[in-house]
């Protein structure tokens, strides 16, 4: 494989934690999208977003908002594989990242911005410019228009997330705190940390609980 993962690659100990190496390819189809949630040091949403084979990702600490004034810090972080898409489990806690991700909720997207000849402008462009706009599609808890926006003034390199107010913006919802459970097993963050401790309890042999 290439080394456009190095980076994620790098900081992980693959012999200790259950996350994909990469390496599988795919990203055939409509590109996707997926937000995570990650019970790190700082519990927070990881948003990633499938962009020439890899998934470009931030860190967003509050989550995602449906509501078209909320604007919602969104810090890089190192590109993924795709296979993290679908990664849900607990990272040892002394590893990079150490803690449990659910899989909060995910779908495809379609690229919302075209140039002057109205041609798609490639997200790779619209990355390197500072400003992407994209619709998602099959999500479960989000959709239509999202915005993420680079911000000038800050030394760091930072963000903003905000839903574009199209027929799916809602101000009512607050999904990142009234729906909790992953689109992929129905669990809230704190039942796979607390499935993942039970397991490695197993393992350790801990007493006769006669587990499954
Ligand atoms: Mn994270």
């Amino acid at each position: 494989m290439t080394d456009a993962t190095k980076e994620y690659q790098e900081k992980r100990d693959f012999r200790k934690t259950d996350e994909p190496a990469g390496g599988a390819g795919g990203g055939s189809g409509a590109p996707i999208w997926v937000i995570q949630e990650h019970d790190a040091s700082n519990r927070h949403f990881d948003l990633r977003i499938e962009v020439d084979g890899v998934l470009k990702s931030w860190a967003v600490p509050k989550g995602p908002s449906t509501d078209p004034a909320e604007k919602r810090l969104a810090l890089p972080t190192e590109d993924h594989p795709l296979e993290y898409a679908d990664f849900e489990g607990t990272i040892p806690e002394d590893e990079y990242g150490g803690g449990a991700v659910i899989v909060w909720d995910r779908g495809t997207y379609t690229n919302l911005k075209e140039d002057e000849d109205g041609e798609p402008v490639p997200v790779g462009a619209q990355l390197d410019d500072g400003h992407l706009t994209l619709r998602l599609e099959e999500g479960e808890k989000l959709a239509g228009g999202f915005a993420l926006t680079r911000l000038q003034r800050r030394h760091e390199d930072a963000w903003l997330l905000v839903k574009m107010d199209d027929d799916e913006a809602d101000a009512r919802r607050n999904p990142v705190s009234t729906e909790r459970e992953s689109v992929k097993t129905g669990r809230t963050v704190d039942e796979v940390a607390a499935d993942s401790a039970g397991e490695t309890a197993g393992e350790d042999g801990d007493a006769g609980d006669g587990g499954a």
